[in-house]
């Protein structure tokens, strides 16, 4: 029995280890992006929703303005 590996032998038995070791439950190799519940994916990273801040702002002020 020849003991030689092909590349393709190692390289398959490296992410077998790898998999095996490293119980990783995601890979992450994106960039950072938000996700808002209403709106969906936003690119980059957000503490609130931009859309809704701005909608929000824009109710406050017709309420502000009807107010009278
Ligand atoms: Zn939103």
């Amino acid at each position: 029995m020849s003991q030689k590996l092909s590349s393709g032998e190692v390289c398959k038995n490296f992410v077998k280890k790898v998999l095996t070791n490293y119980n990783l439950p995601y890979i992450s190799i994106t960039p950072v992006f938000s996700i808002c519940p209403k709106h969906g994916y936003i690119a980059g990273e957000h503490k609130y929703c931009p859309i809704c801040e701005h909608e929000y702002e824009a109710k406050r002020l017709i309420k502000e303005n009807s107010e009278c």
